[in-house]
């Protein structure tokens, strides 16, 4: 007998060599049908797998992850037999999973396209509609190198695996396939019980991709494909993913000429016009909130000599993403991070205890080198500037600092229409500087302010950086994606090598703690989640352009100019439509560029001194004063409202 443990404490008896899909049908005949995969002793296996000894059990189904990871890897088998009916002679070369999917590599002459998505999908549901089960066999490796002789690609996985058995997986009738033969790949496992507990599915697309990655090996195939619990989880995903392309700030900067890239300096983003309006709306709005909460400003170079960055660490750390220069005969770095200069900012006058905390704030422009491969319009470049701040203070500060940097990223978090953080803390990692104790007290602070904001936050244990813990905050867009942008670190390192000294209440020198910290982390990448979250249509407060007005006939052009002029003396971003277009088109035109109001004016409005309002996604309109609508709208400015509703 084995004494099987389940997850929840509670145990049952089993005669030797009961798989987890009997124990499955004993705990009830719902999970049995649920149950996909089963994890025994921390090991993902198949359902059909025997236990033959005492071992702690959880049965896995498509509600778990790793359920899910299971049936997308499975799919991917599913996709590699149907390629393989559809192209006898393909050759399969690696199928793994990845976000929301999986994909396989496949070694054909032909390309296979768009159009051949859906003859392989049909063939697919015919294997999902079989509900031919997954077996798995077992091998040495020599007896799997020797099943596998002339097969290049299958060869070399199992040359890269590891361990001394090696598994197959068929997943067709017994040896009676078209061709005579089952299909069968060679696999680690796990898999579903049977091809018809396959979720719903779609191929997605099919790119070029080496073989091992390596330019000078092979181009292969590599068809992706999707795969979800239900047909509906499948729908709100190709939902999801239409929506993202619509939202595509990429494409929404070019639209509403908000910024651009060139090839004479990849990775630098231009920023246009209606670009910088937005950008300055963010930069005077971020004082305004930093001053209120004491802060004071700095600006450092962003060349810096070799010796500073050898002090600091950056050149024998991070020299693969620094930019460099020489001139006077001596090596510079541009700069990656605003920490050094803030640090010899510090030391150029005495400090003590009495001035503390010192916050000073950094608007700094840092230079990190990325792979040209991984850069993506505004969300990954290669300068960008970083809402810096460093805040020396004294240990016994920390919590009450922490505490007032977490209200300030939330105030400013809110302004822009984010309502749903979330907060991960990092605590230290086995390789790093500074006592236990050190590392205790500020861990320990980091903790008490997040329960004295009574914010839930999650451990990642041990992922500290090597000189302190952290905080990292996060952010949801509208698609529910998760974005980290702000950051709270401790640096018990930099104070040190930099010899930074206070002079305390018993009128010694100490060495101050050092809090980094970033709210919005780069601009350039705020502004792309912007456009992406708000789809372009930005909140009045940041528009580019708050109001268009339009004269329904030359007549009213005038009083369209007058309206105009009011309006910018009292601050708000405005043009006039005077062209010769009928308002129709006008309207169409402003539309494109997603004003939050267009106001439309003719000879009533011009005889009441009024407007004729129209909100931005709206198709009611409403008549107001032109005097009552520039309160309104100013007051939503000054408010950082969102809504536009009048
Ligand atoms: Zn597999
Ligand atoms: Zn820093």
């Amino acid at each position: 007998m084995a004494r099987i443990t389940l997850p929840d404490g509670s145990s049952i008896e089993v005669a030797d060599g009961t798989t987890a899909k009997q124990v499955a049908e004993q705990i009830g005949a719902g999970l049995a049908k649920a149950a996909v995969a089963a994890r025994i002793n921390d090991q993902l296996v198949d359902l059909s797998t025997p236990i033959k000894a005492d071992a702690k059990l959880q049965i896995i189904t498509l509600k778990d992850i790793e359920g899910l990871e299971v049936m997308r890897h499975s799919c991917a088998h599913i996709m590699a037999e149907a390629i393989c009916r559809l192209w006898p002679n393909v050759k399969l070369v690696y199928g793994p999973t990845v976000d929301d999917g999986f994909y396989y590599d496949i070694d054909l002459d032909e390309p296979i396209r768009p159009g051949d998505f859906e003859r392989i999908e049909e063939k697919m549901s015919e294997i999902i509609k079989a509900d031919r089960p997954f077996a798995r066999k077992e091998m040495t490796r020599d007896e799997a190198l020797k099943k596998l002789s002339g097969d290049k690609y299958k060869t070399d996985n199992v040359n890269r695996a590891t361990g001394d058995i090696m598994s197959f997986y068929s997943s067709g009738d017994p040896f009676d396939s078209a061709q005579g033969k089952c299909f069968e790949d060679l696999c680690r496992g796990p898999h579903i019980p049977s091809t018809g507990k396959a979720g719903a599915f779609k191929i997605m697309s099919v790119a070029g991709a080496y073989w091992h990655g390596d330019p000078t090996q092979k181009m292969l195939q590599r068809v992706y494909g999707t795969a979800w619990r239900t047909r509906k989880e499948l729908d709100e995903y190709l939902t999801r993913l239409e929506e993202a392309r619509r939202r595509d700030h990429r494409v929404i900067g070019r639209q509403l000429d908000l910024f651009s890239f060139n090839d004479a300096g990849p990775g630098f983003a231009f920023m246009h016009p209606n670009g910088m309006i937005i950008w300055n709306s963010i930069v005077e709005f971020w004082r305004g909130v930093h001053a209120k909460f004491n802060y004071e400003e700095i600006k450092t170079p962003i060349i810096l000599n070799k010796e500073l960055w050898h002090k600091s660490g950056h050149w024998d750390h991070y020299k693969e993403n620094m930019y460099f220069t020489r001139f006077d005969d001596a090596d510079y770095a541009i700069k990656p991070m605003n920490c050094p200069g803030g640090c010899l900012v510090y030391k150029t006058r005495k400090h003590s205890y009495r001035e503390f905390p010192l916050r000073v704030a950094e608007l700094g422009l840092v230079h990190r080198h990325e792979a040209s491969g991984v850069m993506h319009g505004l969300f990954r470049v290669r300068q960008f500037t970083q809402d810096d701040a460093h805040i020396f203070c004294t240990p016994d500060q920390i919590e009450s600092e922490i505490i007032g940097v977490i209200e300030l990223t939330f105030e400013i978090y809110r302004a822009f229409g984010f309502e749903d953080f979330h907060v991960e803390l990092s605590t230290k990692p086995a390789n790093h500087i500074g006592s236990d104790e050190i590392w205790d007290i500020a861990t320990n602070a980091l903790v008490q302010a997040l329960r004295h904001k009574n914010i839930d936050y999650k451990v990642n244990e041990g992922d500290g950086a090597f000189y302190g813990p952290k905080i990292d905050f996060h952010i949801q867009d509208c698609l529910k994606r998760s974005w980290q942008l702000g950051t709270i670190q401790l640096d018990f390192s930099m104070p040190q090598r930099f010899e930074l000294v206070y002079t305390d209440k018993d009128n010694t020198e100490k060495t101050p703690v050092m809090i980094h910290r970033a709210v919005l982390g780069s601009f350039e990448r705020f502004i792309g989640i912007l456009i992406e979250h708000y789809a372009g249509e930005m909140p009045l407060w940041l528009a580019p352009e708050q109001a268009i007005i339009l004269p329904i006939s030359e007549k009213t052009n005038d009083y369209a100019r007058a309206v105009e002029n009011k309006l910018k003396s009292h601050n708000l971003r405005c043009s006039s439509d005077l062209s010769d277009e009928k308002i129709g088109a006008k309207i169409a035109k402003a539309h494109a560029d997603k004003p939050p109001y267009m106001l439309v004016v003719g000879p009533r409005e011009s005889q009441s001194d009024s407007v004729n309002v129209r909100i931005r996604g709206q198709e009611q309109t409403k008549t107001l004063k032109t005097d009552e609508f520039i309160t309104i709208a100013s007051r939503k400015i000054a408010d950082k409202q969102i809504g536009l509703a009048l």
